[in-house]
């Protein structure tokens, strides 16, 4: 079963991570997908998302990285996805999921499958991450090792400094 992963991934976390580290013991193969919503302003490119993931990813060699800016139900058909996978941290993501699992199904014919964040990550979010860099603080137990410096990189920029 191959699944696929969406998300804004600004920046992936070591949340994201421990998801798909288990989504890929679950499944024969993980493709994550960095989505844009062309509403929102991100910190970082759809490039520089897919490439911090690549990179975290190298260990994991059942899960490959995919972007785009169109519609879920279209990339999960492109890529051959049979269920979609979101993580769920609290009772509080539920409502929304709910929304956008019904609308995958309805409009692309596809199930969306939850695995529920360990509990360690359960308060940890990309925007956490964000507003810490911004104002210099640690974020080491937040993301992987390997993209720390980006994202204090990318909060610079982001003052124009
Ligand atoms: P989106 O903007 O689509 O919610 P995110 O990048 O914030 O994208 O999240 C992608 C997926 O990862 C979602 O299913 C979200 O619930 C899940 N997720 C976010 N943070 C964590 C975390 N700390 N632990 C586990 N799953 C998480």
């Amino acid at each position: 079963m191959r699944a696929i992963y969406p998300g804004s991934f600004s920046p992936p976390t070591l949340g994201h991570l421990d998801i798909i580290r288990r989504a890929a013991k679950l499944f024969g193969e993980v493709v994550v997908a960095v989505l844009s919503q062309s509403e929102k302003r991100y910190l970082f490119s759809l490039e520089e998302r897919k490439d911090m993931l690549r990179r975290i990813l190298i260990g994991v060699p059942n899960a490959r990285v995919v972007s785009d800016t169109g519609l879920l139900a279209d990339v999960a058909k492109r890529e051959g996805a049979d269920v979609i996978l979101r993580g769920i941290r609290d009772a509080s993501d539920l409502p929304l999921e709910m929304q956008m699992a019904a609308a995958n199904r309805q409009i692309g014919g596809v199930d969306t499958v939850f695995l529920v964040c360990s509990p360690e990550y359960s308060l940890l979010s990309s925007s956490i991450v964000r507003d810490c860099a911004r104002h210099r603080a640690p974020i080491a137990g937040m993301v992987p090792p390997e993209i720390v410096n980006d994202i204090y990189a990318a909060c610079l920029r982001d003052v124009g400094l």
